[in-house]
Order: C-alpha cells, then structure tokens, then sequence
C-alpha cells in the first residue's frame, strides 16, 4: 500500500502545478473540472455548478458505491481534477483512504459534512456509524446544497453571484420534490405502507414519507443475508398482504427472489413491484440519470407497486 501512496502523491504534485495556472470558469477559459463519486453527488455540482464546472462521476448507473474500490484509472481522474466532492458519511467506505490523499492536495468536500447529526439515522449494524443514504430525504439532502454552493464559490469567487442563484434555485426544486412525493406516497393506503427492498437504502425515505421500511441485508450491502432474515420477511409478507417487493439497480436479485419464492410456498401473491435507483441513478442522459428524475421513478414505482 505504501509505494502506491507515495506514487499517488507524487502524481498529485505533479497534476496539481499544471491544473491550478489560470482561472477556471472565466470568460473564455477552462471550466473547473470536477470529479465526484456517485452521480447523486454529481448532479448537486452539475445544477449549482452550472456552466461554469465539467463534472464527471466515477460511479456510474448500478454501482454499488459500498463496494467500490478506485482503479487506477480513477485515481489519475482524481488526481487530476481541480476539485473532488463525494458523498460521506462512510457511503464510500473502500475509497477513505484515497479520498484523504487527494483531500492533501486539492480541495476536496464530503457533501454531507455539515448536516446536523441529529438529524442523522444510525446503521442497524454498526451503530457507531450513521445511515449514509440520506438523499432520500428531500429536505435533508437540501442541506447539502449550501455547502456545495460556497465550496464553488471559494473555487470560482468571479462567479459567487450566478453559483448562488443555481443554489437558490436547487433549493427550491428539492423543496417541491419534497412536497410531491409526500403527496403521491398518500396514495397508498396506509396499511400497504411497507418497502421491501435488497438492502436497507430507504430509512430515510420511510422516516420522511410515511412508510416502513425493511431491508432483507443491512445497510452495507457488504454483509450477506441470513435465512432467518429472509424468514422473518416473509412472515411480515404473508400477515400484511404485501402485494410487492422491489429490486434495486446496484443490488443484486438473488435474495429478493428467494424471499418471492419463500412467499409464494406458502401461498402469498407477491411480485416485483419494480426496479428502485438506490445508491447509483439511471444513465446518464435519461431522465433518472438525474436527481429528481431518479425520485420521480423510484416514486412512481412504489406507489404502482403497493397502490
Ligand atoms: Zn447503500
């Protein structure tokens, strides 16, 4: 591990003399350039960045960013970036190391550094660590935006006022985003409130919407899923009358059709109520390769599901 560090320190160096001559964003000039890891993290930049940054995520559609190890590719992406912004809150668990010895050299910000930790959930199974899913939270991955905006604005100050004026407006559409999916998720009725899914991604979502929510393994999808995890779901399955269960892009199928199988011997009518965007978005270039466009699907699908 070592002298790979010392060789990502020297290319660090190296990069960063020949990335940081010149205004970036100016008239006429380069753009920031700006590497982030998951594409929700990517989109903030993206929208509050405006036309004034080039961003590109290293975790595209249906990664699994709790697994993710950087490749050497991406660490040359890192390393040569102006700016790096990535999620927190261990979400990037196998990417800490790299992530702090890039942090040495160029600025580097955890999104979700200053959301009050009381408003935080913690991990079923390490609870010394907090829940990193909170962009399913509307007006808790708003608090993100801010401190987006004024990282920006100290990277590309010629800029502050049109970088705020993205910010405001982000603020706004997350805080519409907020409203309407608390209207749809009334849609369901109360007692068919319950998501199923392969890993637990959607606490926050159920905390802030309105639904119970419960994953087959635990927040990490690190850990495998026991028998009698999938045992106990399936009781909850057959007593509630849970017409779907839901896949996620980043996760893999196998444990959610063992709990359908499960289910249908005995006897419950139980069926894939749909694929949820999770930890990665859509593709790039589709509407769910977009923040909201990703909240609208995974919405749609849940209320279509268990309506
Ligand atoms: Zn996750």
């Amino acid at each position: 591990v070592r002298p790979f560090l010392i060789v990502l320190g020297s290319l660090l160096v190296l990069s960063c003399i020949s990335c940081r001559a010149g205004d970036k964003g100016g008239a006429g000039s380069e753009k920031l350039q700006i590497v982030t890891t998951t594409g929700m993290v990517a989109d903030l930049a993206r929208v509050i960045g405006g036309d004034y940054v080039e961003v590109e995520a290293l975790m595209g559609a249906g990664v699994d960013p709790h697994l993710y190890k950087a490749s050497p590719g991406d660490i040359n992406k890192l390393s040569s970036a102006d700016a790096v912004l990535y999620s927190g809150l261990h979400l990037e668990g196998k990417m800490a190391d790299v992530l702090e010895q890039v942090g040495r050299r160029i600025p580097v910000l955890a999104v979700t550094e200053s959301v009050p930790k009381d408003k935080l959930l913690t991990d079923q199974i390490n609870p010394q660590y907090p829940d990193p899913h909170i962009w399913f939270d509307m007006s808790l991955w708003a608090e993100t935006i801010q401190p987006v905006a004024d990282f920006l604005k100290k990277e590309l100050p010629e800029h502050a006022d049109e970088i705020q004026a993205n910010a405001d407006e982000y603020k706004a559409t997350m805080a519409a985003l907020h409203e309407e999916t608390l209207s749809e998720m009334k849609k369901v009725p109360e007692a068919r409130r319950v998501l199923i899914t392969a890993h637990d991604a959607f606490r926050y979502f159920g905390r802030a919407y309105g639904i119970e929510v419960l994953g087959i393994q635990g927040i990490s999808t690190e850990s495998e899923a026991g028998l009698k995890e999938i045992n106990n779901l399936v009781d909850v399955i057959v007593k509630r009358g849970v017409k779907a269960v839901f896949v996620e892009t980043s996760v893999s199928q196998k444990n959610i059709q063992a709990l359908i199988e499960g289910a249908k011997q005995r006897g419950a009518d139980v069926k894939i109520g749909g694929s949820l965007f999770s930890d990665a978005m859509g593709a790039e270039g589709t509407s769910e390769g977009t923040y909201p466009g990703m909240i609208r699907h995974n919405v749609s699908q849940i209320v279509g599901g268990l309506q």
